[in-house]
């Protein structure tokens, strides 16, 4: 039997600006995304992807077309909906948007008080566990200042995941690391990700992550190129047909 897609996209349009200033940044875009699975998307800047990104994530409201999160229809939703989509998505941006007065422990705690209706204790356990999960075990009580690049996006991982969420939303995360940095984050993400059957997709430029990948897009002037079909293939939940 074929899952649910977490994320299901039809015949999406979107536009900036208003009258003769209206222009039209994606066309036509169609996309699943299915439970566990990790979805690369890749293309030149300006091509769209954030745009897409901010629309999955109920961070902007759908104009033409129709957009489901776990089966929720996003076109027409009101701003409360979006607000209830959000607390289930996770967040990873380019900049790993830390709170630089609260320690690292603190900023993924606040991410499950938002939440949960867990007690204090419960919540910095939570938060510990996941901080120990991305490797950060010894640097708990770390202020972000004090953190090099890649922890920081180690931090930002573990307060998008503690929550276990269904869809992990990263744009770029990897732009502002070193090479080996870039790599130790999204190897992380992939394995979380794997545990906790959470789906990603991931916008990035870098070649050299695209490995972790079940499946590529790629986006173009506003369209989304056909999915790579190999990536199809390998993606081996046994729970669902290839696509026609
Ligand atoms: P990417 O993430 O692939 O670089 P974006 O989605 O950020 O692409 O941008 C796509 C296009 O939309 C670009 O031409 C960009 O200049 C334009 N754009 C992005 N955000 C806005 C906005 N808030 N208002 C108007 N135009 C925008
Ligand atoms: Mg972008």
């Amino acid at each position: 039997m074929r899952q649910e897609p977490v994320i299901a996209i039809k015949s999406l349009n979107h536009y900036y600006g208003k009258g003769s200033l209206k222009r039209q940044i994606l066309f036509d875009i169609n996309l699943e995304i299915y439970p566990g699975e990790i979805v690369i998307m890749t293309g030149p800047s300006g091509s769209g992807k954030t745009t897409l990104l901010s629309l999955i994530g109920g961070l902007r409201s759908v104009q033409e077309g129709s957009l489901k999160f776990l089966g929720v229809e996003l076109f027409g939703s009101s701003q409360t909906q979006l607000v209830q989509i959000r607390r289930n998505i996770g967040y990873i941006f380019q900049a790993h948007n830390l709170l630089g007065f609260l320690s690292a422990r603190q900023n993924v705690q606040m991410a499950v008080e938002l939440n949960d209706k867990v007690s204090q204790n419960d919540a910095i356990a939570k938060a510990e566990t996941m901080l120990t999960a991305v490797g950060l075990k010894n640097r708990v009580n770390y202020y972000p200042d004090n953190l090099s690049g890649g922890q920081k996006q180690r931090v930002a991982i573990a307060r998008a995941l503690v929550n276990n969420p269904p869809l992990v939303l990263a744009d770029e995360p990897t732009a502002a690391l070193d090479k080996q940095s870039g790599r130790d984050v999204v190897e992380i993400m992939q394995r979380l990700a794997k545990e906790q059957g959470t789906s990603i997709l991931l916008v990035t430029h870098d070649n050299r992550i695209l490995d972790i990948a079940d499946r590529i897009v790629e986006m173009e002037d506003g369209l989304l190129a056909r999915d790579s079909q190999s990536a199809v293939i390998s993606y081996d939940a046994g729970a669902w047909s290839e696509k026609p």
